[in-house]
């Protein structure tokens, strides 16, 4: 028990013992108040009482905005402890201040769609902190995009920035525009409409976007096109760009290649890898996509893939050739999952999501809460070892706590899929340099930054042989950014 707290407050002995003794009176009473035990968050009543003090601000201050009040409640039950132990946080209202945008913008987009149709979408971008480097962070395009769905994303692409260890802050956009059934012009007058107001925001050293869901090479393209024409300048103001205008190798696979290196890192813990798993990914675009071609690499069966209309399940496993078929379906015809099961003659289940199938992997790659406590319950039921999180928050609340107190071996997406902004921040690199990494280089840093990710959430997560790595991750990304906001003073 003394580990387990030690090692996440290594340098405060005499708060240790106090801290200690209240976590073991708090989970005395859990146990005789036989309230639910939640393992994640096993923390004192002073605490828990300023965690509820702080969300009721929040939420309070931010109505309506449920992935948002998500997001922080998290990040506040798991560093709060650590901000117990190192009260000057506390006094500069260090918490308060991450949780508050540095700068929020809104604007209208009008575009004009084949048929000659006036149409009116609502434009975002959500400046979080820019404490250890500019704004970074993906657009997304998307019909649930709201500021609280943006504003979740950004709040978690800070911590997630820091974690890279490369000078990033933390921001997020998008719209809810929906690219679905739109022709490449349509798509094209939108992406212009959209910059014409976002180019005042942005800048290769104030805030450097990327994609998200529904924003690829196509849409990153057609945004970087209309910078160019507006600002009269050739810099490095997006990423995720094509190859032959200053895009980096590896970017495209980054985000999935990245996510796997993790759970390999989590695997080695226990003597194990990923050759021979069975793996059930759910999502069909960019990050499932290049997560089921590393698990290929790394000798792993890949079973399922879905969309936002149910799931494939190929119990013969999905190899090269198919996965090949799965990106001209969806990158370039942009059609529906069940075309797979069509022409593989597979299960395609309408309707649902794959946790049913039995698995010892499992990357979700598609959206926020797409895996719930049930879910949970029945992959661990099944004989689950790993989960890592290609998608942002795609586990709700009580699917993270089934995993953590089964043991399993939990990423959430701050360091799963970190990768993609990591090699954001290369390309960002390489545009300054005015240089072009090869392949393997991108790829070699990409695994140095995974595997350094992987050192930071042990260090910072684990208790008595098991790491959470979801302290660990909000732990070690709060550190840097909290630090650099203390030394800047009030700003
Ligand atoms: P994408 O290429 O647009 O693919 C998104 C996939 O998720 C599609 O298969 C989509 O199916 C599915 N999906 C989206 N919304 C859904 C919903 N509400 N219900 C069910 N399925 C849904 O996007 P992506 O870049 O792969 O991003 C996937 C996730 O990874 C997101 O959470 C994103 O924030 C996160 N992420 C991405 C990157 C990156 O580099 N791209 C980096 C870090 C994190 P439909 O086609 O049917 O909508």
């Amino acid at each position: 028990m003394r580990h387990l707290v030690m090692s996440h407050y290594p340098d405060f002995p005499a708060l240790w013992y106090f801290k200690t003794f209240s976590t073991l009176a708090t989970t005395l009473l859990q146990l005789t108040n036989k309230t639910p035990f939640n393992f994640m968050n096993s923390i004192s009543a002073v605490v828990q009482k300023k965690v509820d003090a702080f969300m009721q601000h929040i939420t309070a201050k931010n109505p309506g905005e449920s992935e948002f009040h998500q997001a922080v409640k998290e990040v506040a039950e798991t560093v709060m402890p650590y901000i117990e132990m190192h009260p000057h946080y506390e006094k500069a209202k260090i918490l308060e201040r991450i949780a508050e945008p540095e700068r929020v913008v809104m604007f209208r987009v009008p575009w004009m769609n084949d048929k000659g149709d006036f149409e009116i979408n609502r434009g975002f971008r959500v400046q979080m902190n820019s404490a250890i480097g500019p704004y970074k962070g993906g657009l997304r395009f998307h019909p649930t995009v709201y500021l609280g769905i943006l504003k979740f994303l950004a709040f978690e692409q800070v911590f997630k920035n820091s974690l890279t260890t490369l000078p990033m802050g933390g921001g997020k956009g998008g719209s809810d525009f929906d690219p679905k059934g739109k022709t490449d012009n349509e798509v094209m007058r939108f992406c212009q409409s959209f910059m014409t107001e976002l180019y005042r925001h942005i800048g290769a050293d104030c805030d450097v976007p990327a994609g998200d869901i529904g924003v690829g090479g196509r849409e990153v393209g057609f945004l970087f096109g209309q910078f160019k024409r507006l600002s009269g300048e050739f810099t490095g103001v997006l990423t995720g760009k094509g190859i032959q205008f200053g895009g980096s190798l590896i970017r495209p696979e980054a985000t999935g290649y990245g996510c796997v290196y993790l759970t390999q890192e989590m695997l080695k813990t226990r003597g194990d890898g990923m050759k021979g798993k069975n793996v059930v990914i759910s999502g069909s675009g960019n990050v499932a996509q290049y997560a089921a071609e590393k698990c290929m690499h790394l000798g792993a069966k890949v079973l399922t893939f879905s969309d936002s209309d149910g799931y494939i399940y190929d119990k013969d496993g999905i190899d090269q050739g198919k996965l090949e078929f799965i990106m001209e379906l969806k990158n370039e015809k942009r059609g529906r999952i069940k075309e797979y099961a069509d022409k593989y003659k597979c299960e395609f289940v309408a309707g649902k999501t794959p946790w049913g199938v039995k698995c010892e992997v499992a990357l979700p790659c598609a959206t926020q809460n797409e895996l719930d406590g049930k879910d949970a319950k029945l992959l661990v039921k099944n004989g689950l070892i790993a989960v890592a999180e290609g998608a942002n928050m795609p586990s709700t609340p009580e699917a993270v706590d089934e995993f953590i107190h089964n043991k399993i071996l939990f990423a959430p997406g701050k360091a799963s899929n970190a990768g993609g902004v990591a090699v954001s921040g290369l390309e960002m690199s390489q545009n300054s340099l005015r240089l072009t990494w090869s392949r393997e280089e991108v790829d070699q840093r990409l695994l140095g930054i995974m595997s350094s990710i992987h050192s930071t959430c042990v260090k910072y997560g684990t208790t008595d042989g098991f790491t959470n790595y979801v302290i660990g991750a909000n732990i070690g990304g709060f550190v840097k950014v909290a630090d650099a906001m203390l030394a800047q003073g009030l700003v």
